[in-house]
Formats: structure tokens, C-alpha cells, sequence
């Protein structure tokens, strides 16, 4: 029975020794191949937690009006996309940044909320 070629995930190299589940040509080649694989899944996370933090800044930024529009929450940065997790309270829906949060409250106009230990209030 003839085996299937199999090249390095690495480098491409055509693997002609070694055990059959071989992957990788050598050390360097493995180390490489699963560093990157790390490092790629890691600016993934890094990427996502950046934009959390900047939707929470601008948050920050609007509290104080406690009502905007996500144009102007867009303006700062925040991307609509990402939230931490989301309340549910009677017909609200909150999203949250970590301790910021936002819910509709008619169109594009949100109402900015914080949330405290002792629960979900107005900043
Ligand atoms: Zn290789």
C-alpha cells in the first residue's frame, strides 16, 4: 500500500522520513508553526479586549449626558459589536462594557448606565 505525501504544516517541505503522523520537517518548523498559531490568537483577543475598553471610554465620555446617539458613540470609537454580556430587566435590554452600559431607548438614542455592587443605576 502507498502512503500519501505528506509536507511540513511549516514549511511545505516533503516529509520522506519519520512516523506517519509526522507534521512538521523538525523542531524550529513545530515551534515556529504553533508560535504563530499563539501569537495570531492572541492579537485576536487583544483586538476584541481593545475595542471593549474603548467602547467603555466612550461611555465614559457620554455618562454624563446619560442619553446619545450611537453616531456619537461611533465618533468616539465604539463599535456596537462588542459587549461583555447583556442584563435583561422586565422589557429593558442593557448592554454592557464590563461596568458601563447602554440600553435603547428610541431610534439610534441610547440611555447610558452604570452598573454598581448594589445593582444597575443611572451615572
Ligand atoms: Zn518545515
Amino acid at each position: 500500500m502507498e502512503q500519501e505525501k505528506k509536507y511540513c504544516l511549516c514549511c511545505n517541505e516533503w516529509l520522506m522520513t519519520g512516523r506517519i503522523d509526522r507534521k512538521f520537517c523538525g523542531d524550529a518548523c513545530r515551534n515556529g508553526y504553533h508560535n504563530d498559531e499563539f501569537r495570531n490568537r492572541n492579537n485576536l483577543m487583544r483586538n476584541i479586549v481593545n475595542s471593549l475598553k474603548r467602547n467603555r471610554r466612550a461611555l465614559i465620555v457620554l455618562a454624563e449626558k446619560q442619553t446619545a446617539t450611537i453616531a456619537e458613540l461611533a465618533a468616539l470609537g465604539f463599535v456596537q459589536d462588542y459587549f461583555t454580556h447583556v442584563s435583561k430587566c422586565e422589557e429593558d435590554t442593557v448592554f454592557y462594557c464590563f461596568d458601563m452600559g447602554y440600553k435603547f431607548v428610541e431610534g439610534l438614542s441610547v440611555h447610558i448606565v452604570s452598573a454598581s455592587p448594589s445593582g444597575v443605576k443611572a451615572v
